[in-house]
């Protein structure tokens, strides 16, 4: 197994001279030392192909023992040191002080065809963040995460990715709902890859205990690493910084509400400082279309991290960050002038976006009050986000609304109650229609370019919740298949792939309420 190892984090920032994995409070370090535990049995589960040639591996390598035991954690590279971050957070709206990567192991960094990848073993064992934890991770997440974050990346979202999953022949303990039924599950390790894992919370950490050193430190460790075009250590530097920041992070959440993935755990240490998606936890897809929906058990009374309050949540975000750079910046203007045109670019992309997912390329006076009222109508009778989009593209110009249902045959499969639609919800449907197809009129694109293009933003294949719980369910009992098949299904979610339409349907009746599907917890 050849990596290109070109390891940066770890030579260039500040370490933790202390090298054993004891919980405790490490200060002036960007990370501390920490070897990966050995798993009793691993086995190789799933890889993304994909991920394994961007790293400059091929199939040769995973024959070899050494994959298996690199990327279980059962053996460390040579030349490389393995560390977990240093980093803080608000958890639910509160500074919880020192977070850091309790459960994370950053392997090395390797570098190939002029691309950056950080190497990191998710559930290989304690490191000093893991506070009263134990370090592992449990089957179900890990596949969760492995085949959600490649999903995402094929959708077109900024994500982390997933290069493997393993099982580690390992026993863990968990209490799923929190709810004292504690059980033994099957111990899993994802190796997860990004150009970096930094997250907000490395800074506010550094911020929170007044270290100006180290603060600035890592961010012109960050700039130069990964903001080309930006000047480190400068004043106007940093405030480049934050404003790209701004943008990547705006983008990514445009792009989560297009998709409609809700994250679940929207703390600062869960927000990348690339604006990718990261910790994929106990999040969820929207099907029938909520703003109010939240995946998250833990979540479920404030649901501060539901759909709709997603865009909200980014910019609160930005607002802590902005309170760690203060230090370095000293002025309060320009950062608040940052987050101030988060706002106003929001209040310009959002729109933008949903005139896409409509097919509208030119923009009309009418276009804000046809999404508007689309919104009600599809939280009024309870929809299918992902169906009622993709199957929007099949309307014509010159498509009649005739009387009874029959105008809403083209969606009609995006009803969970179609019975239901009757009386004054019927009418508000036919009236919304009517408005549609009027206002696609005024379009220069020809019917089939309009779907060609709504094809191209609306998805036809997400990971569904229930879709994942099915997955988790065969490994259980020992069948990997469907990890595969819905690998290899979400590699293309805007195809139409006819073989797959079994995967472009509501979710099922019994998924409505079942764990897994509709409720998630942190418990992973
Ligand atoms: P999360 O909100 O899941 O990203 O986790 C918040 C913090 O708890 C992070 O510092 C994690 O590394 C840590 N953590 C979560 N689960 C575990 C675990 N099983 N063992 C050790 N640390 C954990
Ligand atoms: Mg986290």
């Amino acid at each position: 197994m050849n990596l290109n190892i070109k390891d940066t984090f770890n030579k260039e920032l500040p370490a933790d001279l202390n090298r054993n994995n004891n919980p405790r409070q490490v200060e002036a370090a960007c990370f501390s030392y920490v070897t990966p535990r050995v798993p009793s049995d691993p086995k190789l589960l799933h890889v993304s192909k994909e991920m394994l040639s961007n790293i400059g591996l091929s199939s040769a390598d995973l024959k070899e023992k050494h994959f298996l035991k690199v990327f279980s954690g059962a053996a460390v590279l040579e030349n490389t040191d393995p560390y977990a971050m240093c980093y803080g957070g608000h958890q639910f709206g509160h500074w919880a002080g020192q977070l850091g990567d309790g459960r994370a192991i950053n392997l090395c960094e390797v570098e190939h065809k002029e691309k950056r990848w950080a190497l990191q073993l998710k559930g290989a064992g304690e490191t000093p963040y893991s506070r009263t934890a134990d370090g592992l991770a449990v089957l179900r997440s890990s596949i969760r995460e492995h085949l959600c974050s490649e999903a995402m990346f094929h959708l077109g979202v900024p994500t982390t990715r997933s290069l493997s999953l393993m099982i580690t022949g390992d026993e863990v303990l968990r209490d799923m709902l929190y709810n004292g039924n504690e059980a033994y599950e099957k111990g899993a390790v994802v190796c997860r890859v990004a150009p970096s894992f930094i997250r907000f919370g490395n800074f506010q950490i550094f911020a929170a205990r007044g270290d100006k050193d180290n603060l600035k430190k890592l961010a012109d460790y960050t700039i130069s690493h990964f903001f080309p075009g930006i000047e480190a250590g400068t004043k106007e530097g940093y405030i480049q910084f934050f404003q790209a920041v701004a943008n990547k992070t705006l983008e990514m959440v445009i792009h989560w509400q297009r998709v409609g993935f809700v994250h679940g755990v929207m703390n600062t240490d869960n927000l990348s400082i690339l604006g990718l998606t990261i910790d994929y936890g106990p999040y969820g897809w929207l099907e029938d279309y909520d703003p109010g929906w939240t995946p998250n058990t833990t979540d479920a009374q404030g649901k501060r991290y539901r759909f709709g309050n997603q865009p909200n949540i980014a910019l609160w975000n930005l607002f802590q960050l902005a309170n760690a750079l203060m230090l370095l910046i000293e002025e309060e203007y320009p950062l608040s002038a940052v987050l101030d045109k988060f706002r106003s670019d929001y209040a310009v992309h959002y729109p933008k976006m949903l005139r896409s997912k409509l097919g509208f390329e030119l923009r009309e006076k009418e276009d804000e009050s046809i999404a508007k009222e689309l919104e009600r109508l599809l939280q009024l009778s309870e929809t299918d986000m992902t169906i009622f989009y993709r199957n929007l593209s099949n309307y014509r110009k010159n498509d009649v609304i005739t009387e009874g249902t029959s105008f809403l045959n083209p969606i009609l499969d995006a009803f969970y109650k179609p019975d239901e639609l009757t009386g004054d919800i019927l009418n508000d449907w036919r009236t919304w229609m009517i408005n549609y197809l009027n206002r696609i009129q005024k379009e220069t694109q020809s019917d089939a370019e309009r779907k060609l293009s709504m094809d191209k933003v609306n998805p036809k294949y997400v990971l569904r919740n229930y879709m994942a719980q099915l997955a988790i369910d065969k490994a259980d009992a020992g069948d990997y298949a469907l990890i595969e098949e819905l690998h290899q299904l979400l590699k293309d979610p805007y195809g139409e792939q006819p073989e797959q339409e079994q995967w472009f349907v509501k979710r099922p009746e019994w998924a409505r309420h079942k764990v897994g599907c509709s409720m998630l917890s942190c418990s992973s």
